[in-house]
């Protein structure tokens, strides 16, 4: 369990330091033009403050595959890398400096004994992942299984901290194993969204419900906002137990219900807000006309 606290300072260690060397690598020529395999350890380039740049450490991860034939010997960095997901994430910062136990790594041509290799030999590497990067993750409405990344080794805990438009940040906890990647829009973005759409419609801070919440970022953000209450509801009981976690954390011990219920199923009387974060691409009409009937203001976020 992480504690507030512990934030400010988790969040200036992703800086470097004043000898960290910035070494940039080709992306489109072939790796192993480039660089010395022989040399390539986990001790090459590092600063003595225990950081390297993050061209380093993805080449030696990729030297690594190359070994294990997974991608072709002539790989590059642009097109063969898998993608690397940040154990710890603060807002958009990202880091060109990479601490030891800091990534989380997804490619679909992952194997268990690549995984093993990369835990052992490439210190940054926290957690191996097999999968592909476009793919839906967990549980797409209530006819579908819950599908996860598969965990080939180590621990895919990832925290996110998020500067929001209050005074607060916001902390989510996740098994990165359970989400789809974010591409279009970050969970940051949405909170951005939502903060102005509260503000310019001048919306009452009463009840809200938090249609698909997830890891709660929105129902917790309405809270902090104001609101006397936030009903949250998720499909998946995986994301129902992340978000208690999440509650804790965030500080928010009342004023808030939570339903574990298809959004199509469920039922709760009038509400002042409806808030909707479907998955990509997932037709909500349907949702989007229910939630109207319970709720003066409906956003889709
Ligand atoms: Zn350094």
């Amino acid at each position: 369990m992480i504690f507030i606290l512990e934030i400010d300072e988790k969040i200036k260690s992703l800086e470097e330091c004043e000898n960290c060397r910035d070494v940039q690598i080709k992306k489109f020529s072939p790796l192993k033009d480039l660089v010395d395999f022989e040399t390539l350890n986990g001790e090459y380039m590092r600063c003595k403050c225990g950081k390297r740049p993050l061209d380093v450490v993805m080449s030696h991860i990729m030297k690594i595959m190359i070994e294990e034939e997974i991608v072709p010997g002539n790989a590059t960095l642009r097109r063969n890398s898998p993608v690397p997901l940040a154990g710890f994430y603060y807002s958009s910062l990202n880091p060109q400096f990479i601490a030891e136990n800091a990534l989380i790594l997804l490619h679909p041509d992952f194997t268990y004994g690549v995984a093993s290799r990369l835990i052992d030999e490439v210190p940054e590497v926290k957690c191996v992942l097999k999968g592909s990067p476009q793919s839906t993750v967990g549980q797409l409405d209530k006819d579908s299984q819950i599908s996860h990344f598969e965990i080939l080794e180590g621990d895919d805990t990832q925290i996110n901290v998020m500067r929001t438009l209050l005074q607060e940040k916001i902390i989510l906890v996740k098994r990165q194993s359970r989400h789809h990647i974010e591409v279009a829009m970050t969970t940051e973005d949405k909170l951005v969204r939502l903060h102005n759409y509260l503000n310019n419609n001048n919306v009452k801070r009463g009840t809200a419900i938090d249609c698909m919440c997830g890891l709660g970022a929105l129902g917790i953000y309405l809270l902090k906002y104001g609101f006397e209450k936030v009903i949250f509801n998720d499909i998946n009981p995986e994301m129902i137990e992340a978000l208690k976690n999440n509650l804790e954390i965030n500080g928010i011990s009342d004023g808030y219900e939570i339903y574990n219920e298809a959004f199509e199923d469920f039922e709760f009387g009038d509400v002042d807000l409806c808030v909707i974060d479907a998955f990509p691409g997932v037709d909500i009409e349907e949702i989007v006309k229910k939630a109207e009937k319970m709720a003066e203001n409906v956003i889709v976020i």
